[in-house]
């Protein structure tokens, strides 16, 4: 209805990287990714285990320093899914909840990603210092509604489609 606010490019595909984040298999972060070009989508990724290994929510996170390490990150898996599928994502934009780690945003960077748009912070990274010196453009937003806005019944086809039955 009239009060639902629709959202804006940067919104409706952040709100794409939180979906993404709800396939994450790690206890400790649910992170989202999604590459876009041009308004269209070209990879997304979550962070989660590799092919055919047990996930950390099944098995218990893998600690190093600190750290889990039993998952690839939300963008490197999105680079990867481009990767295996042969897709250019040079000039693109990463999509992401959570702000990169250091090393996924040397390799977002390395990929020739362009922009980043992003809602949360992530401490102990030198990420935006590496964007930075790369001229990546950051973006950081608010983040986007929760809330999926689907209300099938609200629209006068739909409730015509109902009564015809
Ligand atoms: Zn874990
Ligand atoms: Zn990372």
């Amino acid at each position: 209805m009239s009060e639902i606010k629709r959202p804006s490019w940067d919104e409706y595909f952040l709100k794409l990287a939180m979906l993404a984040s709800e396939r994450a298999t790690c206890p400790r972060m649910h992170c989202g990714c999604v590459l876009v070009k041009d308004r269209f989508v070209l990879a997304t990724g979550y962070n989660g285990s590799l092919p055919g290994q047990p996930h950390c929510e099944d098995d218990g996170c893998l600690i190093v320093d600190s750290h889990c390490v039993r998952t690839n990150h939300a963008e490197i898996n999105a680079l990867v899914q481009a990767t295996k599928h042969g897709v250019n994502i040079v000039g693109s934009t990463a999509y992401i909840t959570n702000m990169s780690c250091t090393t996924c945003a040397k390799a977002l960077i390395a990929a020739g990603i362009t922009r980043v748009v992003v809602f949360s912070d992530f401490h102990d990274t030198l990420a935006t210092q590496f964007y930075s010196q790369a001229k990546v453009e950051v973006v950081k937003m608010d983040m986007p509604s929760k809330e999926i806005q689907y209300d099938l019944m609200n629209y006068s086809s739909a409730q015509k489609t109902e009564k015809s039955k």
